[in-house]
């Protein structure tokens, strides 16, 4: 398939680039090619300056702020992450005065979306109380903001769908790098969400995810790489990048048993409703 009507629903730019990754060379082929566009996630709460100027020339990427889970600070559960830079405990006054920073940054960098917020228990990042004080002040916001979010949650499928039914935004958002969670699934559709699948689908071995793309109702469907992270197969253990997003199209419409350019129609058409009046 070609790029035409394709777009990316989830990408971090700077990771990319912490990685070495020639970026926007990248960037400009796929808009040459026929590439609709995307969405720069934001982490932690002082990214948006540098990530507004760094996407300035390129207006079919829209930008997202928030604070991760990861901003709960190091983990007083579990070892530190690898490779990570959340070293450090952090005070419930400190993540409060970083929330006031990202609040402020929100506006001014006029950020189209709240997002990743969220939990992971996985990695367990501060406490879960730092990690909902964290994802429910955004939440919060995004209902007085106007603004859509977009979640992660990694293993912790009831406390995410029960703060979605609880404060899930009026105009929703997209639970992003789905993993199969039928409670998640079922509070999302609940509230308006998207439901956007990552290069993961592609993986041998997730046959059950793929069994739930199919549980997905298509008008809510929508696509992802996560780039740098979780690169689609034949490609994975590369650093990942919009371009390689071609490979989940394709798996995807053999799983829904259609072609790959009339997804990238309908999947097109999900993300301008998505991306409508933000
Ligand atoms: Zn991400």
């Amino acid at each position: 398939m070609t790029y035409r009507n394709v777009i990316d629903s989830h990408f971090h730019t700077q990771s990319m680039l912490q990685r070495g990754m020639d970026v926007f060379s990248l960037y400009d082929r796929l808009f040459d090619g026929g590439f609709a566009g995307g969405i720069d996630i934001g982490c932690t709460h002082d990214d948006l300056p540098q990530r507004r100027e760094l996407l300035k020339d390129y207006p079919a990427i829209l930008l997202s702020g928030a604070m991760g889970p990861w901003e709960a600070g190091r983990s007083e559960t579990k070892p530190v992450e690898p490779e990570y830079e959340y070293q450090s405990a952090k005070s419930i006054s400190q993540i409060e005065s970083e929330l006031d920073i990202l609040k402020e940054n929100i506006i001014r960098y006029k950020a189209s979306f709240i997002g990743e917020i969220g939990l992971d228990y996985y990695w367990d990042y501060g406490t879960h109380e730092k990690q909902h004080l964290i994802f429910e002040s955004q939440m919060r916001w995004a209902s007085e903001m106007g603004l859509r979010v977009l979640i992660h949650d990694r293993d912790a499928d009831a406390d995410t769908a029960e703060v979605i039914r609880r404060l899930g935004p009026d105009r929703g958002g997209v639970i992003h790098c789905f993993d199969g969670s039928p409670i998640v699934l079922e509070a999302a559709l609940e509230k308006g969400y998207f439901i956007s699948f990552a290069g993961n689908l592609t993986y041998k071995r997730n046959t059950d995810l793929r069994q739930m793309l199919r549980r997905v109702p298509m008008d809510r469907l929508l696509l992802e790489t996560d780039s740098p992270y979780l690169a689609p197969v034949p490609l994975r253990g590369q650093s990942n990048n919009p371009s390689f997003i071609i490979h989940t199209y394709e798996c995807a419409a053999e799983t829904l048993g259609m072609n790959a350019e009339d997804l990238a129609i309908i999947i097109k058409d999900n993300y301008d409703r998505l991306t409508a009046s933000v």
